[in-house]
């Protein structure tokens, strides 16, 4: 079922979660235990993040290196697969621009719809960890509206050199950033960006992590205003380490507000920081929730037990 179809059902507000395909090597079964401790709560679907190609360097003879490409978490598909297969719960895979050609795209989407995978999270993925700025691959796309447009395309029957004779139903959820993008120069150039992927048939937006609803509120005003009228999903994730004020903001161009740094550099140790990290997230929660948000999105990272101890206390 499409991730709107859930949303239109319900008059409560639903749960979702995000998890990461594991480190190549380890088995699937790390997956189902990450997913296991919540399935007592009825998720929704589960999105499962896409990680392309890095580029590491070979010392070879004589000294000389070698550039090698490797993808350290595949199995974005495969892994919806496993889900839809064991829990009978729906599956958003992630799929990016970067890495793709627009022939691979519509590959991966043919994939998806042999698979019955009617949902996508469409983004345009971040730069590879050796370059500075985002390369689209070429014939690839360079923003995630081109993504959307191909998806959209295809829904519509037009493939790239053929008619579809079958259906193809994708609901499209992109990416929305209540503090903004870090490449932008500013969020109302951010939300104009925004408003072109909705415009280009994207059916909902699911929002980076935040730790201020403030924000967040701003943010839905002002979609609201420029004319997005699609359901927005906020993306939460409970602080766990203390090293953490340091890189949340760096990794996600996001703020921390002051009274949670403040407890948080107050605390003892990793443990207290932890259970601070959940109380903020719950207090989030049900305060977005009473504010009639779709839906609560949790980025679990693959630490399921703190979002556990959330959901006891929001669901
Ligand atoms: P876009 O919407 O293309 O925006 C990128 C930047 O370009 C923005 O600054 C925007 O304002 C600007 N822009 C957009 N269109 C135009 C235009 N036409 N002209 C000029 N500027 C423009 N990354 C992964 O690699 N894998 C994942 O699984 C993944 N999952 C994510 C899930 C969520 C919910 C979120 C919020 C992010 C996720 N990311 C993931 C990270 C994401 O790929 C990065 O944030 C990336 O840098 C931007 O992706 P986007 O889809 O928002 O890009």
């Amino acid at each position: 079922m499409k991730v709107t179809e859930h949303i239109n059902k319900s008059k409560s507000t639903l749960f979702s979660f995000e998890i990461l395909p594991p480190i190549k090597g380890r088995s699937i079964n790390s997956i189902y235990e990450s997913i296991d401790p919540l399935i007592e709560f009825n998720p929704s679907f589960i999105n499962v993040t896409y990680h392309r190609e890095e580029f590491i360097y070979k010392t070879k003879e004589l000294g000389f290196l070698e550039k090698v490409s490797v993808r350290k978490r595949p199995g974005t598909v495969g892994i919806c697969s496993a889900i839809i297969n064991k829990y009978k719960i729906d599956a958003v895979p992630h799929l990016i621009c970067g890495g793709f050609t627009k022939e691979e795209t519509e590959n991966a989407l043919i994939d998806l719809q042999y698979l019955g995978i009617d949902n996508v999270l469409a983004l345009r993925g971040d730069p590879v960890k050796t370059e500075r700025d985002f390369v689209p691959k070429i014939s690839g796309h360079a923003y995630a509206v081109d993504l959307v447009k191909q998806i959209n395309n295809v829904n519509q029957g037009n493939l790239l050199d053929t008619e579809s004779v079958d259906d193809f139903e994708f609901c499209i959820g992109v990416a929305g950033y209540p503090e903004k993008h870090i490449e932008s120069p500013n969020l109302e150039m951010d939300l104009i960006n925004l408003k072109s992927k909705i415009d280009a048939g994207a059916d909902y937006i699911v929002t980076q992590l935040f730790y201020d609803n403030s924000k967040f509120f701003e943010f839905k005003n002002k979609c609201k205003e420029l004319g997005i009228n699609v359901p927005i999903i906020p993306g939460l994730k409970p602080i766990s380490t203390l090293n953490q004020i340091k890189s949340i903001p760096k990794t996600f161009n996001i703020d921390l507000p002051f009274e949670l740094c403040d407890m948080l550099y107050k605390a003892k140790d990793d443990n207290e920081v932890n259970q601070i990290g959940i109380e903020w997230c719950i207090k989030q929660s049900k305060d977005l929730m009473k504010s009639g948000v779709p839906c609560l999105h949790y980025y679990t990272m693959g630490k399921s037990e703190s979002v556990k101890k959330i959901l006891k206390n929001v669901f």
